[in-house]
């Protein structure tokens, strides 16, 4: 339920189809980009359904760039699913697949795939900055710096082919200046790998444990962080393990908390259960976060804790109660705090996000999803090979084969050489209506 559903309707007898379940009063034109006010009828029983606005949108200036026709009705679910069922009685209406509106958008010129894919990743955004990189997207940076990038190689290989065909008539290709050239591409390409990765971190946040011994103040840090921070997301609501997450945002990166404490505390009424989650937990966490009482200094238990730990997950060891006084301690904290007065949060903050490989993230500009990002490695794998190639003083012919690799893997990114069957496995992930 929400106050108001919108129902769209795209394609050349959106119009028609429309007009044939709604009354519209006086003298109302359909005519483009206008609203029009009126209801929504069952066509059987000529009943009104809803009150309804009317929005008419004629190709190609539309989302899909076909007639599209949106009929803004009350949210409740009965209205909505009698409107649609109205629509969809008619002969030449049926339900959108998921993403179709966007694929049509693709097919018919008025968005490129990276763009449509950006659509996506703002509906899904779970910060500012994630939403920021995704409106870059939208507005059609990836496309720009991909296009330039790849318009370089089409340089180097035109110039091959040159040489291929007029191999007499040409002066001598350089070989070191083509190599220089291709080098400096394939650096801007991995440049935007290493951007990909920190926005996948951006998008999908990062999980963290937070342990330590009873009272050494891990309730008291989370509330910190959750108070400061401000953009606290939620604590999620449903089963007993879910209740021990705690997702917030810090400097734009979503986290997600989970107090491996709570997770033992079940220990009681399933102990089995609570302990495998807390240890699964530990694995499956990007850091976990040891906490101790620098006041008490370093217990056996604080040791415990940390052997505890899977040898392979990153952790940082905290130090709280740092307004008190600090017993010197043989293990050297990653970070001191104070969760009672605030001092070294920033500190803390950073350090656990530069463990993670986010921190720093206020200069990035754009970032490539993983399918994007599957097709730049791809690309830079093929200039690799170029090297090779060059390196074993092989024929002309050899380079353009990865040379044209590398572009076609780039055009793929853009949508420029993509296939039907690709823009279905893409669009297919989109939610419906979109
Ligand atoms: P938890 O059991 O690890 O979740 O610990 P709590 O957050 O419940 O804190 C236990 C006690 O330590 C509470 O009385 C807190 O007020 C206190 N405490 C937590 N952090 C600090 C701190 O930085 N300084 C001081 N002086 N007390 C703290």
């Amino acid at each position: 339920q929400g106050a108001i559903a919108i129902v769209k309707v795209s394609g050349p007898a959106a119009k028609e189809i429309v007009q044939s379940i709604v009354k519209i009063p006086g003298q109302q034109l359909w005519s483009s980009h206008k609203i029009l006010y009126g209801y929504a009828i069952d066509k059987n029983t000529n009943q009104k359904i809803d009150e309804v606005l009317i929005l008419i949108m004629d190709g190609p200036r539309s989302f899909t760039g076909e007639d599209v026709i949106e009929i803004h009705c009350h949210g409740g679910l009965i209205t909505v699913n009698q409107i649609l069922e109205q629509i969809l009685i008619q002969p030449n209406a049926r339900r959108a697949f998921p993403g179709e509106f966007s694929q049509r958008a693709v097919l018919n010129g008025r968005l490129d795939i990276t763009q449509a894919e950006a659509i996506n990743d703002l509906i899904h955004a779970k910060s500012q900055k994630a939403a920021q990189l995704a409106m870059a997207g939208i507005d059609g940076d990836i496309t720009q710096q991909i296009n330039v990038i790849r318009g370089s190689l089409l340089d180097q290989l035109c110039e091959i082919e040159a040489r291929i065909d007029f191999e007499e008539d040409l002066p001598k290709l350089n070989e070191k200046e083509l190599l220089t050239n291709l080098f400096s591409i394939r650096t801007k390409l991995k440049s935007l790998i290493l951007d990909a990765k920190q926005g996948s971190l951006i998008r999908h946040g990062i999980k963290v444990a937070l342990v330590g011994r009873p009272n050494v103040g891990k309730s008291s840090l989370l509330n910190l962080l959750c108070k400061n921070q401000r953009a606290i997301v939620t604590d999620l609501p449903g089963t007993t393990r879910d209740l021990l997450h705690s997702e917030i945002i810090l400097e734009g990166v979503p986290i997600t908390v989970i107090d491996t404490a709570g997770i033992r505390e079940t220990e009681h009424e399933i102990e089995q259960i609570g302990i495998s989650l807390s240890q699964q937990t530990l694995i499956t966490a990007d850091v976990v976060v040891l906490i101790f009482d620098i006041n008490k200094g370093w217990t056996s238990d604080d040791q415990k804790l940390l052997e505890d730990i899977p040898p392979k997950t990153t952790r940082l060891i905290l130090g709280n109660k740092a307004d008190l006084n600090i017993t010197p301690t043989q293990i050297k904290p990653d970070a001191i705090i104070s969760a009672l007065s605030g001092e070294g949060e920033k500190e803390m903050v950073q350090a656990l996000l530069k463990l993670c490989g986010a921190n720093d993230i206020g200069s990035l500009e754009i970032a490539l999803n993983q399918r994007q990002l599957d097709l730049v490695e791809k690309a830079v794998i093929a200039i690799d090979n170029l090297e090779e190639v060059a390196q074993q003083k092989l024929p002309w012919d050899f380079w353009t084969i990865d040379l044209r690799e590398a572009i076609y893997k780039l055009g793929e990114l853009t949508g420029e050489e993509i296939s039907e069957s690709l823009l279905d496995r893409i669009f297919s992930r989109f939610c419906i209506g979109k």
